[in-house]
């Protein structure tokens, strides 16, 4: 039956207040009515639906889940995974699966009810990943979270703010990983988080008394209180929005947190470091072995902290790796290899139309030119492989059995239809 009909039929009878609220219900409003003369105003419904979905946010939040040894793969295990999706990156591959299991071994001896108290303490391992824009930071966080099957959230921390000020406050953090978690707090409580930009809130020069330092040394201080481990009562649709929303405590303990930064700049502090260190006997031999085209590798937590990260909070990020700059031989690859790569897409997408696509090589190397030129990264392939194939897409029920993208081709397109170009 339609609510609408019927709605219509019963105005024209006596009762037209709603049978819940009892306030008269106006015609022209949406209201529902029911057997027997009764009559539900929106604003009743609408309350009703906050109860029931309070009520099983409240249901949800109770289920206990527990970690499966035998589930948990293996530091090498999750390296091999890591591979499928994230070009090169060596390094920050085996630092973040070596944190990442012993963050869950860490979890299952929490867990384990015959822990003595008096045995080791194992501590968190967050971790701080280093690395220019656009290296895969995000990929390898969101790919890892994706392989334990843990809900993992992204924050950016240039929305961060102290709390109190306008903006994002830090809990909003936890809002976040709770949704992913369907409001599961004890899987929440599991979750991966991966803050995003954390160098955007370093302290801005050496004095912070002089102006209040919104955006920058309060958001570490909040942000540490999370990193370390803490009850936070959150709000559970977030923000500022809901303000009579029940909070739901979510203890942080377990949480591990992926931090990410470009820390522009950073890298002339450790060159001068490095040159500072390499003088008298033996200078030339050492420095020869400096790999100077990526001086992120020999970053520490002195480098961070002279860039204006609180020291409290550089102790909390243990786990401190880095990511490389992105050549062209690697950018090659981030085209054709990884499992879900850009090439594989359009492949599959040509393919749905019974097309078969292929790139001839000099074209993938000429996107991959253009990308270096305007220091995209592998971010910029995307765009760049779309002003190229945005028109043999549209036409893509005229292009008969195969379609091979030359050189001449995709620099064509991209000349044409590219809006990097016009900004010259
Ligand atoms: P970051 O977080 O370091 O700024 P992202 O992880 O968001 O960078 O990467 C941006 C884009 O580039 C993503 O779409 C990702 O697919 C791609 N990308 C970056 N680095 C790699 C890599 N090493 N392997 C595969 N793809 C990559």
């Amino acid at each position: 039956k339609s609510y609408e009909v019927m709605a219509k039929q019963k105005t024209n009878k006596s009762q037209t207040k709603c049978s819940f609220c009892g306030t008269s219900i106006d015609p022209s409003k949406i209201f529902f009515s029911g057997e027997q003369e009764a009559l539900i105003c929106g604003e009743c419904i609408e309350r009703g639906h906050m109860v029931i979905e309070d009520q099983t946010v409240q249901e949800k939040k109770d289920g206990k889940v527990n970690i499966d040894k035998s589930k948990l793969l293996t530091p090498s295990q999750m390296k091999n995974l890591l591979d499928e999706y994230v070009v090169g990156q060596d390094d920050a591959k085996q630092y973040l699966s070596v944190a990442v299991y012993n963050h869950y071994k860490r979890i299952m001896y929490f867990d384990d009810d015959k822990r003595d108290a008096s045995d080791v303490e194992l501590e968190k391992s967050n971790i701080m990943l280093v690395g220019e824009t656009g290296t895969g930071k995000t990929l390898l966080a969101r790919t890892i979270a994706r392989m334990l099957h843990v809900p993992f959230a992204i924050a950016d921390a240039t929305a961060l703010t102290q709390a109190g000020y306008v903006g994002e406050d830090v809990e909003n953090i936890l809002t976040r990983v709770l949704q992913a978690a369907d409001y599961n707090v004890d899987l929440a409580e599991r979750g991966i988080i991966f803050i995003d930009e954390i160098d955007k809130v370093a302290r801005k020069g050496d004095n912070p008394s002089i102006t209040r330092d919104v955006s920058g040394e309060g958001v570490q201080q909040a942000l540490l209180k999370m990193l370390e481990g803490s009850v936070v009562n959150v709000p559970p649709k977030g923000g500022r929005k809901h303000p009579d929303q029940p909070f739901i405590q979510v203890n942080t303990r377990n949480i591990l947190f992926i931090c990410g930064g470009a820390f522009d700049g950073v890298t002339k502090n450790i060159a001068s470091r490095l040159n500072t260190k390499v003088v008298g006997y033996g200078a030339n031999e050492k420095r020869s072995k400096v790999d100077t085209e990526n001086l992120l590798k020999y970053i520490t937590p002195m480098d961070l902290r002279s860039f204006g990260l609180i020291p409290e909070l550089i102790g909390r990020l243990p786990v401190l790796t880095y990511l490389q700059p992105l050549g062209k031989d690697i950018l090659l690859q981030i085209l054709t290899t990884p499992k879900n790569s850009i090439v594989k897409q359009y492949e599959k997408l040509f393919e749905m139309d019974n097309i078969k696509l292929t790139f001839d090589s000099d074209a993938l190397e000429y996107i991959v030119d253009k990308a270096m030129e305007f220091k995209l990264g592998a971010r910029g392939l995307r765009s760049i492989c779309e002003s190229v194939m945005v028109e043999p897409m549209f036409k893509i029920d005229t292009l008969g059995e195969e379609f091979n993208v030359t050189r001449k081709f995709a620099q064509e397109k991209f000349e044409k239809n590219n809006r990097l170009l016009a900004n010259e």
